[in-house]
């Protein structure tokens, strides 16, 4: 039987819970999200009212605030929320940044809904959960299939409620309203720092290697761009349509206006370049493989197919705990994405901080910051990975852990189970 997504996360727990000989009391404790909020929500539709699920969790503050995104997908349900939830808490750890883990969902399909539905989905989402939310208790931002504007709303809801201007609340929102500068290419620009300091660790040049990217959304167009601006070839990209590879190299941008004119990136007609399905790219000759779309896509069917020696995992939980043992054996690089994707919440960390002190910084400031964050967090990882000769998802997982823990013992929690 697969495991589920939490069962997952529970895995990499128990990894790094062996590693630090930590209690059985904090393992338990760190199984366990600290407060699970669900309601439901109700919309109108042509067949009448309909009800969906909403969830919140609230994994764990040892080190801060909750934070994380809320999705509305027809697949969030509360395990796949917790095991987020947690990774959240994993993440912020892993770079340092004072806040916990939280993450948020409405099960529901947001495609066959307009822009006013969801809208009205968002309100009553913030109207169950407002009494949780907050600049210094909960601090929520975009997921799947929620966006800035999700943000704005969200914000409007709960100040109307709250009697109060409370921008900090929520992250990833539009500039209008407080949001930050460098929010949009965050997580594509904080991949792409780990990954400059991983080749330059491998005494390789970005001019001689090649990358292949799934997706091509806001990640991993961000990604193909400053990856192509560094001088690495990018050689194939994809989007839900279908792939696209070409030996000499694409210009992203190119890439972006041929999708934006056509649909896809299979639009995009220049000579040489020829279709590759998205099963193709993951298996396709290059250095650096990117999944930046999907969870679960490298698999057990496919791991040892992969020719690429470097993954870096842009997208959320993209390699099953399956195909991460082959990916171990093989002693292939696999950058996890609680560090490489980490650029994303780091920024809306510096949101939450602008919004807090009333100050707004330049976009250089935000890229300096965020450069130095995840330069620290690559360094941190790298170095205990090579200490204990473990994986890089591992030595992230257990500098996670420990830093949360040490944040709950100098807290004094359980301190009666001694
Ligand atoms: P997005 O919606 O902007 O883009 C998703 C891309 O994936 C699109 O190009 C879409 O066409 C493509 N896609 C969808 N189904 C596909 C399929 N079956 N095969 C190949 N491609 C497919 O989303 P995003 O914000 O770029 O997020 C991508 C991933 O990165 C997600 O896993 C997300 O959780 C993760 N992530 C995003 C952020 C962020 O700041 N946006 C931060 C951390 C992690």
């Amino acid at each position: 039987m697969k495991k589920t997504p939490f069962e997952n996360y529970k895995r990499n727990l128990d990894r790094a819970a062996a590693l630090l000989k930590l209690r059985p009391s904090e393992v338990t404790r760190l199984q366990t999200p600290d407060r699970i909020l669900r309601g439901s929500i109700k919309l109108k539709t042509s067949k009448g009212v309909k009800t969906f699920p909403a969830y919140r969790v609230q994994f764990n503050n040892a080190r801060g605030p909750y934070k994380g995104g809320i999705r509305f997908h027809p697949d969030a349900d509360l395990d796949e929320v917790k095991a987020l939830a947690a990774a959240m808490a994993v993440k912020c750890a892993v770079v340092g940044i004072p806040m916990g883990g939280g993450k948020g969902g409405v099960a529901l399909d947001p495609k066959v809904f307009s822009k006013e539905d969801l809208a009205r989905v968002a309100r009553q989402w913030v109207r169950l959960m407002a009494k949780y939310i907050g600049v210094d208790k909960d601090v929520p931002a975009p997921d799947v299939y929620t966006n800035a504007s999700t943000m704005a709303v969200m914000l409007d809801e709960f100040e109307k409620i709250a009697k109060r201007s409370e921008p900090g609340a929520f992250t990833g929102k539009p500039r209008s309203v407080g949001g930050s500068l460098g929010r949009d290419k965050a997580t594509g620009q904080g991949g792409a720092f780990i990954l400059l300091d991983l080749v330059k660790e491998m005494k390789l040049k970005p001019e001689d290697l090649t990358v292949a990217i799934q997706g091509f959304g806001n990640v991993g167009y961000f990604m193909a761009k400053i990856l192509h601006d560094a001088g690495f070839r990018i050689v194939a990209v994809s989007d839900s349509k279908g792939g696209i590879y070409n030996a000499a190299g694409l210009v992203p941008d190119e890439v972006l206006e041929a999708k934006e004119k056509t649909g896809a990136v299979t639009g995009y007609k220049k000579p040489g370049t020829e279709a590759v399905t998205n099963e193709e790219l993951l298996e396709t000759t290059c250095d650096i493989l990117v999944p930046a779309a999907l969870d679960g896509v490298i698999t057990e069917a496919n791991a040892a197919g992969i020719r690429a020696r470097v993954i870096v995992e842009m997208a959320n939980g993209p390699t099953t705990p399956e195909a991460d043992e082959i990916l171990r054996n093989k002693k292939m690089v696999v950058v996890p994405d609680v560090l490489a994707n980490a650029g994303g919440v780091t920024v809306s960390y510096f949101e939450w901080v602008q919004n807090k002190t009333g100050l707004s910084w330049t976009e250089e400031e935000v890229d300096r910051k965020l450069k130095e964050i995840m330069g620290t967090a690559f360094r941190e990882v790298y170095a205990f990975h090579r200490a204990h000769d473990i994986s890089l998802r591992d030595a992230a997982f257990a500098i996670a852990i420990e830093r949360i823990v040490t944040a709950m013992r100098d807290r004094g929690e359980g301190a009666e189970d001694k």
